[in-house]
């Protein structure tokens, strides 16, 4: 039998010494009974993946409105490519492979609809009134939107996990501020993220049509990539080409990233977590070189893809609808649901309004748009 003591136990013999272990946890905000054979991280990371903000990542916007094809990225096949390629490199390095996928699922729940367009919409409207940012919003989800639990609001996770979450705020530690996490899996969950974006954006580009493949020739990495392909198979059909070129992207940054952090390690001298506690760089990274390849690539995909004007008037639209019916609802707030206006006495009207609007699917989102202002559709 495995139970949780046993597990436990694995975890302080087998992972490295600078993990992070279920049994050394800070536990949670309301303590609670430990689970008969779940650990803290495996409980935490079953209360994401059953809550409410979870299946919302299904219809909402990664790059591509929800709406415009099946096979676009969406918030859910993202959040869940995140926590893949972070298992994977937790693995390698003897990283809590539970932790990171507790941070990896929970790191996007905060996203309202329509992306990052959805998320300017909510800060314009909440100018002066608290402000809106995607990362804190995922933490106000499971520390207190989420309810499930007679004992306690939100999810009560455990403190691994929400100092992980913050991964842009700064977090105070023996007195100094950092500006990242400082367990690794904290910081390796912030990297996936962006292993993940930037190679299935790539993908997604060309998929749409959007991107041609003959764009992508002036970076470095693509050329690399491009021209193994070429070598190593003479005729290749043009998905097998494109699915393999992804495949090979996320493989050398996994490498890269698995390579400098083993340089990093033993130059910061990290054998434990407090050596890990004490040290002021950030661990988990990229090498010079594979950070120079990125930051070109990115502004490609920035100049090219996420500016590409169709992109830019599907997240436009998406933007327009928001406000209007965030203006809507604060005009006349007795249009909102009682569940909502409850909120209201507790968090203020601008905050209640934030909150149901943030945790609004693109579909849902679309849907009350057409409820509130088209003359014949029943509200
Ligand atoms: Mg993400």
């Amino acid at each position: 039998m495995l139970t949780r003591i046993e597990l436990e136990k694995r975890e302080l013999e087998e992972l490295a010494p600078y993990a992070a272990k279920a049994r050394l946890s800070k536990g949670r905000v309301w303590p609670e009974k430990e689970h008969e054979f779940r650990t803290a991280f495996q409980r935490d990371r079953d209360r994401i993946l059953h809550s409410t903000a979870f299946r919302r990542l299904q219809y909402k916007t990664q790059v591509f409105v929800n709406h415009e094809g099946d096979h676009y990225r969406t918030r859910l096949t993202h959040t869940l490519e995140v926590s893949q390629i972070g298992r994977t490199i937790a693995r390698v390095l003897g990283l809590n492979e539970d932790l990171i996928e507790v941070i990896s699922l929970a790191h996007d729940l905060g996203h309202g609809p329509f992306g990052h367009a959805g998320e300017e919409a909510l800060a314009d409207r909440m100018k002066g009134h608290g402000g809106f940012e995607h990362n804190q919003q995922s933490l106000r989800i499971v520390e207190l939107l989420e309810d499930s639990y007679p004992e306690f609001p939100g999810l009560n996770l455990s403190r691994e996990v929400t100092e992980g979450m913050k991964k842009h705020g700064t977090v105070i530690l023996g007195g100094k501020k950092t500006r990242f996490p400082v367990l690794m899996e904290a910081q390796l969950a912030d990297i996936a993220d962006e292993i993940a974006y930037d190679s299935h954006d790539v993908e997604d580009g060309l998929r749409s049509g959007l991107v041609e493949e003959g764009e992508l020739a002036d970076l470095e990495i693509w050329k690399e990539i491009s021209s193994y392909i070429s070598r190593k198979y003479a005729n290749i059909s043009e998905v097998h080409r494109r699915r393999l070129a992804i495949r090979l992207l996320i493989n050398r940054q996994a490498q890269d990233l698995i390579q400098q952090t083993k340089k990093n390690l033993s130059s910061f001298e990290i054998q434990s977590l407090s050596d890990l506690e004490k040290c002021s760089k950030r661990i988990v990274e990229f090498s010079q070189e594979m950070k120079e390849l990125k930051k070109t690539w990115r502004r490609f995909l920035s100049s090219r893809f996420y500016n590409h004007y169709r992109i830019v008037r599907m997240t436009e639209k998406g933007k327009r609808l928001l406000k209007e019916i965030f203006t809507v609802y604060i005009e006349g707030p007795q249009q909102l649901p009682p569940s909502v206006l409850v909120r209201e006495k507790r968090d203020g009207l601008y905050r209640a309004v934030c909150d149901y609007v943030a945790g609004m699917t693109d579909r849902f989102a679309q849907d009350e748009y057409r409820r509130l202002f088209e003359p014949y559709e029943r509200v």
